[in-house]
């Protein structure tokens, strides 16, 4: 999982004393509302139970030209999915949870279809792995959402319903990557590029994104380009070739997907009940975490370059089963099978208080028991760099 980018956080928050509306949240948990009809698609921002107050506000965001067969949001995927995490969170915390927007105690999902000339192949093109900057596909995702998603106090929880390269999910990371939007990218692809010319039956020569921004391993391999099989033989900075002439012509944009063992995004499952844990749910609480400046690099267990900034090593009590844990292990928040509820989840936020949660011994500039984010609001809240 991808996240935040750039380094160092600065000492010191501001902070926001009075300025929120404490009003206590309709009911206790998320999972509270599941059982009722899931609410029809709203393309609005509804009413809040909590105006004014610093909120995370969930965005389902679709490309102008996809319409995906099982809608993330009227489907209740993404409803069961924060209610699973939000009762994994106030599990680990000892109450506290993340506050987010509800109308009528439900949480709110506003459903987003990209305009034109935002087309999904458009959008994703250009997504690479350099962490920040224009072609970024979380921060142009920022950059189209912003102007219609501006309040001051909500945190926009953005999934995306469309093409990404490399990346299941990507947050800013305060002070220096200054953003309100976390994003889940649910159609990230691996080990892939994309035309960047029309490819006419009977080609054998292709022209493709940067295969050093986008690499896809050494040829021979066998691919898929579009719905049609095909084998590389060779691969240049920008071109493949192939073993046979296509069967059919393939559009500029089509992707390019070598064989590969690294599942797609989409093979994770969202929560299918609104208690079991696995990789949306945790990786929609990490990435709300590194857009609150989590971790921040006072931490005890902060992992050094080459891991992304804002995440922990495993030298801590709970090892690679931290929320906020990267590196070459694999996570252990991710269990097979998943944790069915909090109470058997192996996940951890920060429990031994040395990086991000409650930490004693040391000081850290952001520490997640004192955000404003959390319900009920802790005394003398702080909003997080920047806001
Ligand atoms: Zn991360």
């Amino acid at each position: 999982m991808r996240a935040c980018l750039l380094a160092a956080i600065l000492v010191g928050c501001s902070s926001t004393p009075g300025a929120i509306d404490a009003r206590p949240r309709i009911d206790a948990g998320l999972d509270a509302a599941l059982d009722a009809a899931p609410p029809a698609r709203a393309t609005e921002d509804l009413p809040d139970d909590a105006p004014g107050a610093y909120q995370i506000h969930v965005l389902y965001v679709v490309p102008a030209d996809r319409t995906p067969a099982a809608p993330l949001d009227t489907d209740g995927s993404i409803r069961r999915s924060v209610a699973a995490f939000d009762a994994w969170f106030a599990a680990q915390t000892g109450g506290p949870r993340l506050r987010f927007d509800t109308a009528g105690g439900v949480l709110d999902v506003t459903y987003v279809k990209l305009d034109p000339p935002y087309a999904e192949r458009a959008l994703a093109e250009g997504t690479v792995g350099a962490p920040a900057g224009p072609d970024y596909l979380r921060d142009r995702l920022e950059a189209l959402l912003a102007p219609r998603f501006a309040e001051p106090h909500k945190m926009y929880l953005v999934y995306w319903d469309g093409l990404s390269f490399r990346h299941c999910g990507g947050a800013p990371l305060p002070p220096l990557l200054h953003g309100h939007m976390p994003s889940l990218q649910v159609g990230g692809l691996f080990a892939s590029s994309f035309l960047t010319a029309d490819a006419g039956a009977g080609a054998t020569q292709l022209a493709v994104y940067s295969l050093a921004n986008l690499p896809l391993g050494a040829a021979p391999f066998d691919a898929t380009l579009g719905s049609e099989a095909v084998r590389v033989i060779a691969v240049g900075a920008d071109t493949l070739t192939l073993a046979a002439p296509l069967a059919a012509a393939h559009p500029a944009g089509e992707p390019l997907q070598a064989a590969t063992t690294i599942p797609d995004c989409r093979a994770n499952a969202f929560s299918p009940d609104g208690h079991t844990l696995a990789y949306w749910e945790f990786s929609g609480a990490h990435e709300i975490l590194h857009t609150l400046g989590i971790a921040p690099p006072e931490a005890a267990d902060y992992a050094p370059p080459p891991v992304a900034p804002g995440h922990l090593a495993a030298t801590g009590p709970d090892g690679t089963a931290d929320l906020m844990y990267q590196g070459t292990a694999n996570w252990g928040c991710l269990e097979f099978p998943p944790a069915t509820a909090p109470a058997t989840s192996a996940c951890r936020l920060d429990s031994g208080h040395r990086n991000y949660f409650a930490v004693t011994g040391r000081t850290v500039s952001v520490d997640l028991a004192a955000s404003v984010f959390l319900e009920p609001t802790p005394a003398g809240a702080v909003a997080p760099l920047g806001w």
